[in-house]
């Protein structure tokens, strides 16, 4: 029997579940389908004995602008993270504050020790840039790599690879830097006008959030969908038959489903998670290599964040890698030592997480970080590879898109 509906939904990761959001406000028949047993896609936690243990560490930026739209991120308990990073360089421990929380530097001289007082001044104006220009003004600026765009801001080697390489290469988990200069525009944006955190519940309370005032009943888990066709999709259960398709699945899903759609290349991501008796700091910070070795991303202790992640009497450390390559445990626990300053030999591997498909490559041009979403006769794609590689970039496509669907049914 063919069941019918307006819209329906594939993939119930965070840009899935924006554009269901959008639907139901609107009143629109839809229906959500997901392949795996859970919502929320690259956004997940296991508990295990006690701990939180998110699949990749990842984290939250209160700045984000589609949030508010969604849900109330008081709900979420977030535990905050301490604003700026610390970078481990040979026997030192050097803190590089955000430059609008403290556009002096703050008194502990920003950066001392790495790069020179001018590359300190340059960084603070180029984040300052970032975080104060219209949106609109940053996306209209030539777009070139971000290694290119940190170099044409006069930024030296020092600081470049001291500094902004090892902290930017995890967050955009991409140690080339070839990541379009806009998307780095737009994360210097969030990390300068907002607070990094964890909720207490673990990353996977966000999708929960953003599902909670969607009714149970329009959504379907366990339910792959095979094919995309103009007004219908094809399950094992059946077909659907529709107005219009969303095709919200992660890039490498996108080429099955869409084979018109160009194919995007994945980062890959491993976490570390180890947990110890005393916490190898005392503040919740994330902690960048200087020394140019370029095996460790970044490492924190999770629980000086957010104290549910681990049981009582416990700290959980989160340690990541960028890269199809992860070295072998032992190879990270020497390292940690070296960065944290301190003996690891008494600490307890939890697991190491692999995500071979973390985040989608984004070099120029990102299409303004608005690709199209319309691909003609019903089919419309969403999803993180269509804005920004981000929670941000994954929310603000699928309500773009459910915005287009909705133009189109009115319309067409
Ligand atoms: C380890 C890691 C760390 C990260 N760190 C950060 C961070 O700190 N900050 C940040 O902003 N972002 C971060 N991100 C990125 C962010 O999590 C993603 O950009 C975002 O979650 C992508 O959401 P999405 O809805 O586009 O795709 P996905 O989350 O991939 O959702 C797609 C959904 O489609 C489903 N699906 C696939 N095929 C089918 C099918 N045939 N039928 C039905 N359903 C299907 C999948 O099961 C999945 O649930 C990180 C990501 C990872 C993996």
């Amino acid at each position: 029997m063919l069941a019918e509906t307006d819209v329906v939904v594939v993939g119930g990761g965070l840009a899935g579940l924006a554009a269901a959001r959008r639907l139901h406000r609107a009143g629109v028949p839809w229906r959500l389908l997901e392949a795996g047993g859970r919502l929320g896609g690259r956004v997940a936690t296991d508990a295990v004995d006690g701990y939180l243990l998110d699949r990749g560490f990842q984290v939250l930026n209160t700045a984000y602008p589609r949030l508010g739209t969604l849900l109330d991120t008081d709900r979420l308990d977030l535990g905050h993270f301490t604003s700026g990073v610390l970078v481990r360089k040979g026997d030192d421990l050097i803190r590089l504050v955000n430059p609008l929380r403290e556009p002096t530097g703050g008194p502990r001289t920003a950066l001392a020790g790495i790069g020179s007082l001018l590359d300190r001044l340059r960084f603070a104006a180029l984040a300052t840039g970032s975080a104060t220009l219209p949106t609109g003004r940053l996306l209209a600026a030539p777009e070139t790599t971000t290694e290119e765009a940190l170099r044409s801001a006069g930024l030296s080697d020092a600081i470049i690879e001291e500094l902004l390489r090892p902290f930017l290469s995890g967050v955009l988990i991409d140690r080339e830097l070839e990541t379009s200069s806009h998307v780095l525009a737009m994360v210097l944006r969030s990390f300068a006008r907002g607070r990094i955190g964890l909720p207490a519940e673990g990353m996977a309370a966000l999708p929960r959030a953003i599902a909670d005032p969607l009714p149970a009943d329009l959504i379907e888990l366990d339910t792959p969908v095979a094919e995309v066709l103009p007004g219908r999709v094809r399950t094992q259960a059946g077909d659907i038959r529709c107005r219009a398709v969303v095709v919200a699945v992660d890039p490498p899903a996108a080429a099955t489903l869409l084979p018109a759609l160009p194919a995007v290349r994945m980062h890959s991501y491993t976490t570390y998670y180890h947990s110890s008796q005393e916490a190898p700091l005392d503040e919740p910070i994330l902690l960048v290599d200087g020394d140019r070795r370029e095996i460790v991303a970044n490492t924190v202790v999770i629980s000086r964040a957010a104290p549910t992640y681990a049981p009582a009497g416990r700290h959980l450390v989160a340690t990541s890698v960028v890269g199809p390559s992860a070295p072998p445990e032992p190879a990270v626990r020497a390292e940690l030592a070296r960065l944290y300053g301190r003996s690891t030999a008494d600490w307890t591997h939890l697991t190491t997480v692999s995500i071979p498909d973390a985040l989608p490559a984004a070099p120029p041009p990102q299409g303004r970080l608005r690709k199209p979403v319309a691909l003609g006769e019903g089919l419309f794609v969403a999803g993180d590879h269509r804005d920004s590689p981000s929670i941000q970039g994954a929310l603000a496509s699928g309500w773009r898109t459910a915005g287009a669907v909705l133009v189109e049914l009115r319309t067409g």
